[in-house]
């Protein structure tokens, strides 16, 4: 069946003819059709405006004819853009992100808006103004998030491919949890322009696909400096493909001594020590190393992150996009009861945690002194990729929980993200594959393994994650939904 296939597959059916773009695009929406009643991946689908792209669709293209999903937080023209918040209801994308034009120039259909936490802060994608997305390998239970919507998507065969952002974990966390492949790039690699902001200094986008492979071909597309991010960098863009396919020989694997802790749910840590088993039968040598700032890391992630989140959403004033509260009696009222009435209670947990640490008074007790311990844990990957070529862990210290079971403690929620934080502090790379199962409740939950590479060696990583799926079986399975 079409939608089970890969973006690779799908490219070789597209290419030898034996399928026109509009037949996989129908395909794929009767999937959806199926399925999203259930896992209610998607926010919003522009149907006829993908049929009319894949009627000219050039499939020579790199990703030519290829539908990808896409986290409702990236601007493409002429669909709406929520954020998943009451407060851009109704709002329409003027305008294309970079990744977006990026797709579309590699011949890819920008098909359809994913479920998010509100504004991407979250870690389970209950945060949504617009309902939760179900996770479909037990649709009792949390995608993961902030991206969960498209994580959730690729899992349930929904989409060949979606993109997300990842700030602090939002697309390796959902990938981990649906069993799927999520890579966040290096900070700087891929443009953030039309990316709604949540924590500049952090914010990069990545992409969600059944394999490695096909993460190596949509970072191809989105990849590369842009005169309209200043924060892109002018690094040269490789084939990310290159070196898929290349032995271990000689790759140092760490294994940080930190991230291996009692908290982390048994069977995940059974998971992830069996896939470090098999990376030493595959050649490559295991070397224990320390991040001694580890600990740190939430403490300033929820500093900076939130800081940079309060300035950055300080835009959403009722004047310029989407939601204006009815009535004012002057322009301050007229604020207030705009951000009241649009934000939901994380984001505007946020907004205060934010607002407070960069008071005066306030902010060389915490935001200033966060940036400097930000510095020692940066300088811890610095240190650590001086032994080895890459980083291995688990992504999340435990598989998805059920829907509602965290809801009413937001600490217990932000240490979800403790593996995975580090990364975006840092500015390197990372990426979740699937290493297993976790036996719940007779169900099966996936488990990702996590991967951090050196800033800007991308293609390294995705050597090294591709070798060990490619010995595996696990990126072959797929949920019974229902
Ligand atoms: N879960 C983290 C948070 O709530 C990370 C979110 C993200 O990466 N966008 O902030």
């Amino acid at each position: 069946m079409l939608p089970f296939l890969s973006v690779s597959e799908l490219q070789a059916q597209l290419r030898s003819k034996a399928v026109s773009p509009l037949e996989a695009l129908e395909a794929l929406e009767a999937r959806i059709a199926a399925v999203d009643p259930s896992v209610a991946g998607y926010l919003n689908r522009d149907f006829a405006a993908a049929a009319e792209a894949a009627k000219t669709a050039d499939v020579t293209l790199p990703l030519g004819g290829v539908p990808i999903a896409i986290k409702d937080v990236i601007n493409v023209k002429g669909q709406p853009c929520t954020c998943a918040s009451k407060i851009l209801e109704g709002f329409i994308s003027p305008y294309d992100a970079t990744v977006i034009s990026r797709l579309k120039a590699a011949g890819a259909i920008p098909f359809g808006r994913t479920n998010m936490d509100e504004f991407a802060m979250g870690s389970s994608t209950e945060n949504s103004a617009y309902g939760v997305t179900h996770n479909p390998w037990d649709l009792s239970r949390i995608p993961g998030g902030s991206s969960g919507g498209s994580a959730a998507v690729v899992a349930a065969d929904e989409a060949f491919a979606a993109l997300g952002s990842d700030t602090g974990g939002s697309i390796r966390q959902p990938a981990a949890l649906c069993g799927c492949v999520g890579l966040k790039p290096s900070y700087g690699r891929v443009s953030r322009f039309g990316l709604v902001a949540f924590a500049s200094s952090l914010d990069q986008i990545g992409p969600f696909t059944k394999t490695v492979r096909d993460s190596a071909l949509l970072l191809n597309a989105i990849s590369g400096h842009d005169s309209l991010d200043s924060t892109s960098l002018k690094e040269p863009v490789p084939d990310f493909t290159a070196q898929l396919g290349q032995d271990l020989k000689g790759i140092k694997l760490g294994l940080p001594k930190e991230y291996f802790i009692p908290g982390t749910d048994p069977q995940v840590d059974a998971a992830v020590r069996k896939a470090i088993a098999q990376y030493e039968a595959l050649g490559a040598e295991i070397v224990e190393i320390s991040l001694p700032h580890t600990d740190y890391a939430v403490g300033v992630y929820y500093i900076i992150a939130t800081a940079e989140a309060s300035a950055n959403l300080a835009r959403f004033d009722g004047i310029r996009y989407g939601h204006r509260a009815a009535e004012a009696a002057n322009l301050l009222d007229h604020y207030g009861k705009t951000r009241e009435e649009g934000f939901g209670p994380e984001v505007k947990r946020r907004i205060i945690l934010g607002t407070y640490v960069l008071s005066s008074g306030y902010y060389d007790a915490y935001y200033l002194r966060a940036q400097k311990v930000r510095t020692l844990i940066r300088q811890d990957f610095t240190n650590a990729f001086e032994k080895v070529d890459a980083i291995i862990c688990p992504t999340s210290p435990e598989p998805a929980f059920k829907i509602g079971d965290r809801s009413d403690d937001p600490l217990r929620m932000y240490l979800a993200d403790i593996f995975t934080i580090a990364v975006n502090l840092a500015g390197v790379c990372g990426v979740s594959l699937p290493c297993g199962f976790a036996q719940v409740d007779q169900r099966s939950l996936p488990v990702g393994l996590q991967l951090i590479g050196k800033p800007f060696q991308e293609s390294e990583l995705l050597k090294i994650a591709h070798a060990y799926e490619q010995s595996t079986e696990w990126h072959k399975a797929r949920p019974t939904i229902g």
